[in-house]
């Protein structure tokens, strides 16, 4: 079976280190990541360079990373602003965050609810004034959804009426974001069947899972279980994890990748060409810990990947 990794280092990752990768160095980086077999990268954000000037330049690397035949090129954006640029430049894929907590919302995008709303309402009529053909994918993504650093819990019924009022606005497909590191096993499994009750099942195939507590790849088994076919992660972990030095943010890409071909599934990537990748990466941005026990220990001898072993 198929898994989809979802690249998500040139976003997540470089918005959360003090560096500001070169554009050129950038685009050697993603064809590293093309050529070990990534399908799909969230190559950047159209958000004000004002505000992250790390990725000012992503208009200039999506029409780069479009020139790879067969890769999703995966943008953030926070508005229907940004939504526009990103249909200007032809991004295949755009993701908008919604956070289930107000009062995240409210600190982080100054939106209310039915104002991040009204942006997904505007975003989708833009896309269906598109021709068919190149309406970009678009997702709604619910992030502090297992918990917020300011309110905690958020009530199901909250995080279900925003994933409803999302698919309503047009949204194709609705993701479940960690952005805290509060998700275990179980809330993995019981948040995506909750979620999935009130957008649909087709509508819920993805998970954004941060490692800030240790168990990012837990919760990547927790959704396998409620088969969930896209996982985003983070070369080396890119950009750490600010409240716990020495952790990862983002899940390890490499890590996933083993995980993943060791349990049988087949993510068509290569963990060889991924280490090639790592490098153009470190030397990219000199002195920036990247994370991975993977890349620390090498791989078991004799490893086969996607080849699961007997007792499964
Ligand atoms: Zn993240």
């Amino acid at each position: 079976m198929k898994i989809l990794v979802s690249e998500v280092g040139p976003r997540d990752g470089l918005q959360n280190v003090a560096a500001t990768m070169p554009t050129a160095a950038k685009k050697a980086w993603i064809d590293a990541l093309v050529a070990a077999g990534c399908r799909e990268i969230e190559v950047g954000s159209f958000v004000p360079a004002t505000l992250i000037p790390q990725l000012a330049d992503t208009a200039e690397i999506v029409r780069h990373a479009l020139t790879h035949a067969g890769l999703t090129v995966a943008v953030l954006v926070p508005n229907r602003r940004g939504a526009a640029d990103a249909l200007a430049a032809g991004a295949h894929k755009l993701t908008l965050p919604l956070s289930v907590s107000e009062t995240h919302s409210l600190a982080n995008l100054r939106k209310t609810h039915p104002q991040v709303i009204e942006e997904a309402r505007a975003i989708a009529a833009m896309i269906a004034d598109m021709p068919v053909a190149r309406r970009p994918h678009f997702e709604g993504s619910l992030s502090t959804v297992f918990g917020c650093t300011l309110e905690g819990a958020i009530a199901d019924s909250t995080i279900q009426r925003l994933a409803g009022q999302l698919m309503a606005a047009g949204c194709d497909e609705v993701g479940l974001s960690d952005t805290t590191g509060y998700a275990t096993p179980n809330e993995v499994r019981r948040l995506v069947r909750l979620v999935r009750a009130e957008a649909g099942d087709a509508a819920v195939s993805g998970l954004h899972l941060h490692n800030t507590r240790g168990l990012g790849l837990a919760n990547v088994v927790a959704g396998l279980d409620v088969g969930i076919t896209t996982f985003d992660a983070s070369m080396g972990g890119l950009g750490g994890c600010p409240f716990a030095p020495g952790a990862s943010g983002n899940i390890v890409t490499e890590d996933l990748v083993f995980m993943l071909e060791a349990m049988g599934y087949d993510t068509g990537i290569s963990i060889e060409r991924l280490a090639a990748a790592r490098d153009v990466l470190a030397a990219a941005l000199p002195g920036e810990p990247l994370y991975g026990f993977v890349a620390d220990a090498g791989l078991p001898k004799g490893f086969r990947p996607g080849v699961a072993s007997a007792a499964a």
